[in-house]
């Protein structure tokens, strides 16, 4: 096939379908490789580094809100059960993961020792091959799971998912790279954020990893004035906006390329205060907001972190990073939060 530019691929891309099929369609796409195949990636320390980043997450924010206090005799009378050790609200260990993509994230939370694991995604093939991921773990505790195909940005989840399942809240709900898919219009956050706190418990944790708007902005304003080519990156990634700014703040689309993860797909800006100020309407508060440098810098000494960094292969046995300066800046495009 003769070279595409980059205009007609996008063009052809949504003729055919809208946005959100392209990028159901990427990611079904996308080869589920496994361990061995993974490491030769071109890519593999910006991969590695990711999966830190979100170890980090969980076990900060998402422990805490698993963990199971203990209930003292007199605080068990009062609940009028006399039997220590069991909270009214059933025991804690469940986690809601929307985005889950492959299951990725299941082994992480098999070291968090959940009980519970609910999966939905939006692409069907991702979807199959998570549940498949999740009966062939080996090792760490076991956890039941179920997934589910959905598109957790048009539809409430407690009109498509089977009532028992949602009937207790989750202790944590997980978004990882994939809330700024949402972004593309206010109606489709306001369905994420419901799908959220209907399903999260008081208390509990949301954790996530988004795109940095205000970086992505701060790229887009340093191209000259007179350019109509709105892209920028490296070796690595490409990020090509159509449009200089966006109001209102939904929808201001850009097209993202990751070498050997992401094929050119539609994702919009995230205004950080934006989300704040519409996750609170939901009852959701931010408790932590760090760029992926900033994440590193604070845990990469940490007595359980750091030896993750090798064992993760972001490091080699060295100390050396297994990232050259265009991956670190690629994975420095993104921030990871807590509600
Ligand atoms: N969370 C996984 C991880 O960290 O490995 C997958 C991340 S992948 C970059 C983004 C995921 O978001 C894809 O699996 C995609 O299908 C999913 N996604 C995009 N739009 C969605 C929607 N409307 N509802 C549910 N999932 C969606």
């Amino acid at each position: 096939k003769l070279e595409e530019s980059a205009d007609d691929e996008e063009r052809r891309k949504r003729r055919k379908t809208g946005d959100v099929d392209v990028v159901v369609e990427h990611y079904n796409a996308r080869p589920d490789v496994g361990v061995s195949q993974r490491q030769e990636s071109v890519i593999i320390g910006l991969k590695s580094f990711n999966n830190w980043v979100k170890s980090v997450l969980i076990t900060r924010f998402a422990h805490p809100a698993l963990a199971e206090s203990p209930i003292s005799p007199a605080e068990a009378e009062g609940m009028g059960r006399g039997r220590a050790g069991e909270r009214p609200g059933g025991v804690k260990g469940r986690v809601l993961d929307m985005g889950c993509g492959k299951g990725g994230d299941l082994t992480k939370w098999a070291k968090a020792r959940i009980k519970e694991y609910v999966g939905v995604d939006i692409a069907a093939v991702s979807v199959e091959q998570a549940s498949q991921r999740h009966s062939s773990l080996r090792s760490g505790p076991r956890f039941s799971a179920s997934f589910y195909a959905l598109d957790c940005y048009d539809h409430l989840l407690r009109d498509r998912l089977p009532p028992a399942l949602l009937s207790r809240p989750f202790d944590v709900v997980s978004m990882q790279f994939c809330m700024h898919y949402a972004f593309e219009s206010e109606k489709k956050v306001r369905c994420m954020l419901r799908n959220v706190s209907e399903n999260l418990r008081p208390g509990g944790s949301f954790i996530g990893t988004i795109p940095d708007a205000s970086q992505l902005l701060e790229k887009l304003g340093a191209l000259p004035e007179d350019s109509k080519d709105l892209s920028f990156g490296n070796s690595v990634y490409t990020i090509r906006f159509e449009e200089r700014t966006q109001r209102p703040l939904f929808g201001h689309r850009y097209w993202f390329f990751l070498r050997d993860a992401v094929d050119n797909v539609p994702e919009y800006v995230v205004h950080w205060e934006t989300f704040v100020q519409m996750a609170a309407d939901y009852g959701l508060y931010p408790t932590y907001r760090r760029e992926f440098h900033q994440v590193f810098e604070e845990h990469h000494k940490h007595p359980e972190f750091a030896p993750l960094l090798e064992r993760m292969h972001v490091v080699d046995k060295n100390g050396e990073s297994k990232m050259d300066e265009d991956q670190w800046e690629a994975a420095n495009i993104y921030i990871a939060f807590a509600l």
